[in-house]
């Protein structure tokens, strides 16, 4: 069973959310072996040092003197890829999600997990306000391990807490969150991360012969850091679909939409940022990240995040699996996301001037253009898709390969290509 908790609000239970974990050194020897079988070479502590591009090639240098050709670079570097923090000329993030944590033994009660559960009201830290929120669930390391993440959204300026401000809160709370004394704690590891994101995500490709791809794309959603969930999800277009063919797309020579540039020669920027297109599911996403970023001097009284937050799962919940569970699994889409606004809106109307105050005029404008996009992303992919498909396989090939795209952008953009 999986919980998102309110604390002294109220807690809702779900199944089947947050109950996968995934050994990186497993699936990395698992897709290795194919690999390298069909002739690829694994350069393993290289570190990518330039890429110059030219007409009929991309050549990529490594600090260790290697030199790599090929007529596509795929950058999986990261949220802090060199490449993107050129693309990017070095821009500050729009938001920042802080996370600390650690795996530790000695958690006797470990049957559950928390999907999310938010503290009572927001705290000073240093300079700012901040909203906690926390994360935990069992680890596969031992029957007692457990791994429990407390996480903030700050807008990055002067004064933003730092890590090592947060791992001091962590220490003080965690007992308290989970029930435990620190000394019957056996630490594993000690966890942190900091996760940038740019409200024009995903990043399309800025120069020809380079694609983005996973955390460096920007595709993740701003809320989670479920970032290897939404590069999974992707790859059913990108690829096709299957963990083997993750590292033979990294290896760019057998996937969907990828192998599709690379035959039909589209390998300029703006053919593979049809790769990366926007989707106004991932952008109306953001008013969420505003929405549980405290702020210094708000005009909001201290547990509205906490209780917003309440509210809105109240009314998911209200409106079953086919809300709740498309939202938990980082997808937005148009029917659930209406409906629960318009829930919260009949059941709890005054909580509506709060939010005004909390994100701001400026970010509810920019949040109703992406609003008004993802409802005509989801008419084009239900109405027209179904008429321009079958048509589309006589077009001339770079045409079939940009409306292959589109028809992408619109099903994903709307959160359709999420099943129950
Ligand atoms: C604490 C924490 C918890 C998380 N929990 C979840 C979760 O529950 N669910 C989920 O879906 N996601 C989760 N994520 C996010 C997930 O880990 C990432 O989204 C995912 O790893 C992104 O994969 P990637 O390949 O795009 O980038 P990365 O995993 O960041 O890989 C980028 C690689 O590029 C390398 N690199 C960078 N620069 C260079 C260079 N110049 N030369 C060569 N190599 C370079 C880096 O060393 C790294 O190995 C979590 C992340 C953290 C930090």
């Amino acid at each position: 069973m999986n919980r998102c908790g309110f604390e002294d609000k109220g807690e809702i239970w779900v199944e089947d959310i947050l109950n996968l974990c995934v050994s990186p050194s497993k699936l990395i020897e698992i897709v290795k072996k194919p690999f390298v079988s069909l002739g690829g070479i694994i350069f393993e502590g290289y570190s990518v040092s330039s890429m110059s591009v030219y007409k009929d090639a991309a050549v990529l240098k490594h600090a260790e003197g290697k030199i790599l050709w090929s007529r596509l670079i795929i950058d999986a570097m990261g949220n802090f890829s060199p490449v993107v923090k050129q693309i990017r000329k070095g821009r500050k993030p729009d938001g920042v999600c802080l996370v600390v944590g650690t795996c530790a033994r000695g958690f006797h009660d470990n049957s559950t997990s928390d999907v999310i559960y938010s503290s009572s009201s927001t705290k000073s830290v240093g300079d700012s306000e901040v909203q906690y929120f926390w994360e935990a669930f069992p680890a596969g390391s031992g029957p007692t391990d457990r791994t429990t993440y407390m996480f903030t959204y700050v807008n990055p300026q002067p004064g933003s807490p730092k890590l090592e401000e947060l791992l001091e809160d962590y220490w003080e709370l965690m007992p308290k969150y989970q029930g435990v004394s620190l000394e019957n704690l056996e630490i594993q590891r000690v966890i942190y991360g900091i996760f940038p994101t740019y409200r024009d995500s995903p990043l399309p490709a800025a120069f020809d012969r380079v694609l983005q791809f996973g955390d460096a794309s920007g595709i993740q959603s701003p809320v989670s850091f479920g970032g290897f969930g939404s590069l999974t999800r992707h790859l059913g277009r990108l690829s096709a679909g299957n963990l083997l063919v993750f590292y033979l797309l990294l290896s760019a020579s057998a996937s969907k939409g990828v192998h599709e540039a690379i035959i039909g020669d589209f390998l300029d920027a703006s053919s593979l940022s049809l790769l990366n297109p926007y989707m106004p599911n991932l952008s109306a996403s953001w008013l969420f990240q505003r929405a549980m970023s405290a702020k210094k001097d708000s005009s909001v009284y201290p547990e509205f995040i906490n209780e917003l937050l309440y509210v809105n799962f109240q009314s998911m919940q209200r409106l079953g699996n086919p809300v709740l569970r498309p939202f938990l699994q980082d997808v937005i889409q148009l029917g659930p996301l209406s409906k629960t606004l318009g829930l919260v809106m009949l059941t709890e109307p005054l909580i509506i001037t709060s939010i005004f105050k909390q994100v701001g005029i400026p970010v509810l404008l920019d949040w109703s253009g992406h609003f008004f996009m993802l409802i005509y992303y989801t008419l084009l992919s239900t109405f027209a898709d179904p008429l321009i498909r079958p048509l589309s396989s006589a077009f001339p090939s770079k045409m079939k390969y940009e409306w292959k795209r589109n028809l992408e952008a619109w099903k994903y953009g709307a959160g359709l290509d999420y099943e129950l």
